[in-house]
């Protein structure tokens, strides 16, 4: 046989490598800024200032001020205005859900988190690897925001935040109805719901109003504008009336939606004999809701629980998973037991805004 020229075996070389399938971590890799593409030149969701951010949703761990370019929902770069104001960034693209964008080398879009309005899970493609970061996400139904899309991908990047056997969220529209039993119980009483002001509060005032309650509902001023957004992007949430503009004793027999830092104040004072509730997936651990004063805990969760996170993971099709945020090694464990390639991620900075996540304090979460 003749020897094969030399040329042609370092063409094959060089084709082989034109082909070959990028590592993920040439693709995204984990900062301490963030996940970080270099062949994208950005970061997701970073939490220091960056040239180019990409925004998964606008909870405030998640959607920081002061980066050059940021692309995001429209419903995002939206709510991160009305939070921050109109300079948060120096310049901002929206993108719809399901368009794919290029930037530099690498393909990019967005899809439905079914987290809060406007979330996104992030899919990054190159060479023929496609790896999906899915930012918060929950699979359970919400009428507040676009249900969660299974986005098939090579690595899957999940969130752990309730990645414990023990997290069984129940349906949270029996929820809803344990508060509106206890309204009816307590005619004389005002109900005071303790929800996060993005997301949380609208997402049970949409499961009231769902439930046949059409009677006003009060806001703490707080949840005011997060709220008329929600409106004016077309989710229905009824006579909606702030707090401030009534008297004590008309609140007997209402129900009041405040921050949860505003439930346990000075303010709690304008309200006639107020049942504390909390809109939480932590109201699952009692101790939580006693150390919080909690009378009525509602367990409802904007993240995915146990059951929703492994069926998640293995709808993706993913071979590989990275874990973060949250309860990483018992979803690792599990991930291994099912033949997947699975590592914690270690991304630093989320959870500490965002109540749900684990902090104390915060005005966000699921
Ligand atoms: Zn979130
Ligand atoms: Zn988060």
């Amino acid at each position: 046989m003749q020897p094969q020229p030399v040329c042609s075996h370092g063409f094959a070389a060089r084709r082989a490598a034109y082909i070959r399938i990028m590592r993920p971590q040439e693709l995204l890799a984990p900062t301490p800024t963030g996940l970080h593409c270099n062949p994208g030149n950005f970061h997701i969701d970073p939490v220091r200032p960056v040239a180019r951010a990409l925004i998964t949703h606008a909870h405030s761990d998640h959607a920081r001020p002061g980066h050059g370019q940021v692309l995001a929902t429209r419903e995002t770069l939206d709510m991160m205005q009305l939070r921050y104001g109109g300079s948060f960034a120096g310049s901002t693209q929206a993108i719809r859900y399901g368009e794919t964008i290029r930037l530099d080398e690498v393909g990019v879009s967005f899809h439905p988190a079914g987290h809060v309005l406007g979330s996104a899970q992030i899919a990054v493609s190159c060479n023929g690897l496609r790896i999906v970061a899915s930012g918060d996400y929950k699979d359970a139904s919400d009428p507040t925001c676009e249900a969660f899309e299974v986005v098939p991908c090579d690595v899957f990047i999940t969130e752990a935040t309730f990645g414990l056997p023990v997290f069984r969220h129940p349906d949270a529209a029996h929820e809803v109805r344990k508060l509106l039993h206890s309204v009816r119980l307590f005619p004389e009483r005002a109900h005071l719901v303790g929800a996060y002001s993005l997301g949380k509060a609208q997402r049970v005032i949409a499961l009231l109003r769902a439930a046949g309650y059409d009677a006003p509902i009060f806001l703490h001023g707080a949840m005011e504008p997060i709220s008329r957004y929600y409106e004016s992007r077309g989710v229905p949430l009824g006579d909606l009336r702030l707090v401030k503009d009534m008297k004590k004793a008309d609140l007997a027999g209402t129900i009041t939606l405040a921050p949860p830092s505003a439930t346990s104040d000075i303010w709690t004072r304008r309200f006639p004999d107020p049942v504390t509730a909390f809109a939480s997936g932590w109201m699952r651990i009692r101790a939580r809701a006693r150390q919080r004063g909690v009378e009525l805990p509602l367990v409802i969760s904007d993240h995915a629980d146990w059951d929703g996170l492994t069926a998640t993971i293995k709808a993706t099709g993913a071979g590989e998973v990275w874990v973060t945020h949250g309860e990483e090694d018992a979803l690792v464990h599990w991930c291994k037991s099912q033949g997947l390639a699975a590592q914690p991620l270690a991304l630093v900075g989320y959870g500490e805004e965002d109540d749900e996540s684990g902090a104390a304090g915060g005005e966000d979460g699921a």
